[in-house]
This record gives C-alpha cells, structure tokens and sequence, in this order.
C-alpha cells in the first residue's frame, strides 16, 4: 500500500486549562482519500485541521504529513513546508484584495522560487480549468463568493499540494455557488487529490467524501466510508 499522506499518532491539543481541544487523535490518511470532517462546534475540527497544516503544534503525539514530521517544525520550517506540500482554503476566501486573481493564484509559486513566466503560466491554466480564467486581470472584490472561492483552490493548487485542506468551504457561499465548489472539490478527487476537508455542510461531505471522520469532545466517534451514492 502506498505510504500514507497524513498519520496522526495520539495527538492532543490542550489550550489552557480546560478540556483537550484534541483528545487523543489516531488517524491515517491515504493518497487519493477525501476525508469529511464533521462534528458539532467546539468539537475540534478546525484545530485538527491547523495542526495537520502546522499553523499549531499538539501538546503531545505526532504529525507526519507527507513524510514530514510536522510537530517537529519551528515557524520557517512551518511556513516552507505549507507552501510546499499542503494548499488551504477557507470559509471567507483570504485572497489578497489588492492583487488580480491571476497575481494572488501566483503568489505562492513565486514565494516558493518559481519564475515568474512559468508560476503565470500554470496560473492561466488552473484558472481556465476552474472556469474563472477571464476574470484573470480582476480584483477579487468584484467576483461573486463562488468565483472568490474558485480562485482560492486554483491558488491552493498551484504549487501541486500532497494535500489539500479546506476549513467550512462552502460555509460562506450561497446555494448554487456552494453547489459548485461541491462539484469542483469532486472532480479534484476524482483526479486524485487528496483532500481533507472541514464542514457543517452535509450535501458536501455526502456528494465529495471517500470518508467521513465524526468528531465529539475531541475525539474520533465515527470514522467511516462514504455512502455508496457518490
Ligand atoms: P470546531 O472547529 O469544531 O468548531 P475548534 O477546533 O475551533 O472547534 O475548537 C475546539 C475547542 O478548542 C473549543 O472549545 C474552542 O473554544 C477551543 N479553542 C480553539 N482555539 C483556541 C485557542 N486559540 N485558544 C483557546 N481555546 C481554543
Ligand atoms: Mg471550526
């Protein structure tokens, strides 16, 4: 079997004194997986989700993501291994107001060393298959959410990410926009992406999961495959 993209080993997160905002979390992930994360607020997702990203450190057990022992890594270390190996989307976007869409789907391929014409040109073509390529010279603030968060994945993509995290994605989108990102997450699986993603949304768990991971109090309470509708 081919080796796991993420392997959680025990994993707490403790903030403070209260509960563990993590609590004990075991979990593999393999290539080609699309793992739904779901569970009520204040049940851990999104901190599971930062320590997979290495935007948090656990209190104890270890991260391995793509062969990186990410538990391990200081704030450089953190930073370079995100633009390398993981893209993130979220809820509102986060895309730069003040960049074209093409400049902020670029952005991390320049900060990760490539030139210039060749992170231009891989920009124009993820665009053009995310279907928002002729807003390219666009500021972002005049494009619908859907098309926002369209952006955002061709943004998350452009560096060809082992892993691809998504906190709430369609949390923030109306219902045909949040139709599409369904869609769009879909195909990217069906292409072999692995993704991992976050959500309250259960049309998007049931119409692009491989796998749904239930979390309550921190802990894994169901982790199971897909419903064979997909
Ligand atoms: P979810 O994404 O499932 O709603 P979170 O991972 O955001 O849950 O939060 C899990 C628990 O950890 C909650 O009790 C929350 O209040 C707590 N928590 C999350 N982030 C922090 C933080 N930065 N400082 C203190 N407590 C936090
Ligand atoms: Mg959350």
């Amino acid at each position: 079997m081919s080796a796991p993209v993420i392997e959680l080993q025990q994993v707490t997160k403790r903030y403070d004194d209260g509960p563990p905002a993590v609590d004990g979390i075991t979990l593999t992930v393999r290539p080609g997986e699309a793992v739904a994360v779901l569970g009520p607020s204040g049940s851990g997702k999104s901190t599971l989700l930062n320590l997979i990203a290495g935007l948090d450190r656990p209190t104890d057990g270890s991260v391995t993501v793509d062969g990186v022992r990410v538990d391990r890594l200081g704030e450089t270390g953190a930073a370079r291994y995100r633009r390398a190996r993981i893209g993130m989307v979220f809820q509102f976007f986060n895309l730069l107001d003040d960049l074209t869409v093409a400049d902020n789907v670029m952005l991390p391929a320049q900060l990760s060393g490539m030139p210039r014409n060749a992170a231009r040109a891989r920009a124009a073509e993820l665009l053009e298959t995310l279907g928002v390529d002729r807003h390219a010279r666009a500021y972002p603030g005049r494009l619908s959410g859907g098309e926002r968060q369209r952006v955002a994945v061709a943004r998350a993509l452009i560096n060809r990410p082992a892993l691809l995290l998504a906190d709430e994605p369609t949390g923030a989108l109306d219902t045909a926009s949040g139709e599409d990102v369904r869609q769009l997450l879909s195909e990217l699986n069906e292409d072999g992406q692995t993704i991992v993603l976050v959500t309250h949304d259960l049309t998007l768990a049931a119409s692009c999961a491989t796998r749904t991971v239930s979390l309550v109090d921190g802990r894994i309470a169901q982790d199971q495959p897909a419903a064979a509708t997909r």
